[in-house]
């Protein structure tokens, strides 16, 4: 198996994303480029890199969280005190309960080092006293926790285990260290592994148990992501294939040399600008699709001026919301005197947007005439 720092883990990582969306265009894995990286945990795990993060919980129930709000609590004991250089980062994952939320998460994995990672999994392989086994269950408490603040942010439409299951399968994720905790039997493990890792139960007594598993990003789609342009080349890559080469695509073509921005994706047989834009919270209701609206009006306007006959605008908005920004962009659009021969917008679907794709790639490989609307 190829470990992240070999060359080949991610080199055809959107391949691999083009390849699925041909054969399953439904497949979860594709749902991935639909979401913006600020709402997935960023880790420092290695030196000079960022590592996207995703985090799968499981056997949540009222047992399991009552035996992660014990072991939480164990922290505030008054042994503290007596470990030495572990302390003052024990206190600093004792923080992390009052800030909350998906924030602290990150603070807490950016704070904790490899090498304190390292010593916690050394702590739990000796023979160790009653307390440091308390101390160390508060941690995998708080660490579970945060999981958990964590995952309640992705949105609502990801179905994690899914997802989690089609990326394992294209080698586009792969674990990196889970965190356990069994209510029955207070059993509770921490490990790192670049394997699939630890049972959905207890090694113990068999019960389902609290689990966090988190799973890193392959590094060349980690870099794609961060930069936002996975789903850019994943377009440009699909129209480039399914219409054998005829089709080219370019990925951020400047405007203007690059002062009034610059295409996401540009075909310059057909004219045709396609903008992605990937909202943090596409689910946020109401005001926040004027501004949305208002973005994608000037982008165009931009595509318009420099050429573009044909646009597709692409959104991870539902249906119902997609269809409210298009009626707002094409009104003001006419208004202004902006005309494309064809506009047309896609939601979160990847049944939608690939079925666009096709259609142009149909229009640009079979030299159809192109339609005015
Ligand atoms: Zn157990």
């Amino acid at each position: 198996m190829a470990t992240l720092s070999s060359p080949h883990f991610g080199e055809d990582a959107i391949e691999r994303l083009v390849e699925e969306a041909i054969s399953r265009p439904s497949a979860a894995a594709l749902h991935i480029m639909m979401v913006n990286f600020n709402s997935l945990p960023l880790l420092s795990l290695f030196p000079d890199r960022k590592c996207l993060a995703l985090i799968e919980v499981k056997g949540q129930n009222e047992d399991s969280l009552k035996a992660l709000t014990r072991a939480k609590s164990k922290l505030a004991t008054v042994f503290l005190e007596k470990f030495g250089k572990i302390l003052s980062q024990v206190q600093a994952a004792a923080n992390i309960p009052q800030l909350f939320g998906g924030k602290a998460m990150q603070d807490f994995l950016r704070n904790l080092s490899p090498d304190m990672l390292q010593q916690i999994t050394k702590y739990q392989m000796n023979q160790i006293s009653l307390v440091d086994r308390e101390i160390i269950e508060a941690i995998v408490g708080i660490f579970i926790d945060s999981g958990i603040a964590i995952a309640k942010n992705y949105p609502e439409s990801f179905d994690m285990s899914q997802i989690v299951k089609d990326l394992m399968s294209l080698r586009l994720i792969k674990p990196e260290f889970m965190i356990s905790l069994c209510h029955k039997c207070g059993n509770y493990q921490f490990m790192m592994s670049a394997y699939a890792m630890g049972d959905d139960k207890c090694g113990f007594c068999s019960e389902p148990h609290l689990l966090v598993r988190i799973y890193v990003f392959d590094e060349y789609f980690n870099e794609l992501k961060l930069q936002n342009l996975d789903l850019p080349l994943f377009i440009k890559r699909y129209i480039e294939k399914m219409s054998a080469g005829i089709l080219q695509a370019e990925v951020s073509r400047k405007i203007n040399h690059g002062e009034k921005g610059e295409f996401d994706v540009f075909i310059d047989k057909t004219k045709l600008g396609i903008e992605c834009k990937v909202l943090l919270h596409p689910n946020v209701p109401g005001t926040k699709l004027d501004s949305t609206a208002g973005e994608l009006l000037d982008q165009l306007s931009r595509y318009s001026e420099a050429g573009a006959r044909r646009a597709i605008v692409v959104t991870n908005l539902d249906e119902k919301d997609s269809g409210r920004v298009e009626a707002k962009v094409t009104e003001t659009l006419l208004q202004k005197g902006i005309v494309f021969e064809h506009l047309r917008f896609c939601y979160r679907s990847f049944d939608d947007l690939l079925g666009s794709l096709n259609e142009e790639i149909r229009l640009g490989t079979i030299g159809g005439k192109m339609e005015p609307r």
